[in-house]
């Protein structure tokens, strides 16, 4: 079993019930899309527990190289600025020199990593069946693993060229067609915008026969409390409890 998980956004107490699943289900190898910081409290700890799980591919997200100063943040709505501030002011020069060396694509068996898309890996946000497409076709492997959304998606792209759209609600498991190739969006582990607040994560077998979004509930008042008490922007805080 790969697991994929995107979007962590410095949400610890999301990012932990999740490892937590992945242990239970006794998943080793784990994708993780970018977005490690940005918007929530506790960005070193979330690089912490990343670096000491063994089997975890990690990529840079657009909010890591907001922090790192390494890619403008000009698009960044103000809340988003604020929030990559004060992620920056808390992270020590060891959190830090692991975004910084993180590549922007990667591979994990017949999986590709982007964060956005393979043409524009740190910006684009892949959502209508014309940009999916163009993108499944500029990888070779069979899955295409991406996040950036934070709104989970499975796309199916079969031998006659033929797109078949599936948005998972919550928890759901998809059978797989053998001839197909696909575009996984696994959501986001810190802010979920489809709705639903409980982290997202997503399951593929070895054999690429069936894909699982999995939902888990996760202490969000916890992360809220620390937003609030370390001057987080109160749409932030709030936003994490619609899952919007
Ligand atoms: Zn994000």
């Amino acid at each position: 079993m790969i697991g994929v998980i995107s979007d962590i956004h410095a949400n610890l107490a999301a990012l932990q019930a999740v490892l937590g699943v992945l242990e239970a289900r006794g998943v080793r190898r784990v994708a993780c899309l970018g977005d490690i910081v940005g918007y929530g409290p506790q960005p070193g700890e979330c690089i912490r527990a990343l670096r000491s799980r063994a089997g975890m591919v990690a990529i840079l997200g657009n909010h890591d190289a907001a922090v790192l100063g390494t890619h403008g943040s000009a698009g960044f709505n103000g809340d988003a600025q604020a929030a990559v501030a004060l992620n920056r002011r808390d992270l020590d020069p060891a959190g830090l020199s692991y975004l910084a060396a993180l590549p922007q694509q990667a591979l994990l068996d017949d999986l590709a990593l982007f964060h956005g898309s393979p043409s524009r890996p740190l910006t684009e946000y892949l959502r209508t069946p014309g940009a999916v497409g163009a993108a499944l076709r500029a990888v070779d492997q069979r899955f295409l693993a991406v996040g950036h959304t934070h709104d989970p998606l499975l796309v199916g792209l079969d031998a006659a060229g033929a797109l078949d759209i599936r948005q998972p609600e919550g928890a759901q498991a998809f059978a797989l067609k053998p001839g197909s190739r696909y575009l996984i969006n696994a959501g986001a582990v810190g802010q979920p915008r489809d709705g639903d607040p409980r982290a997202c994560l997503v399951l593929l077998d070895p054999a690429g026969q069936s894909v699982e979004f999995v939902r888990v509930a996760y202490d969000i008042e916890d992360t809220q409390r620390r937003m609030r008490a370390l001057g987080y922007p109160e749409a932030l805080v709030v936003r994490l409890k619609a899952g919007r």
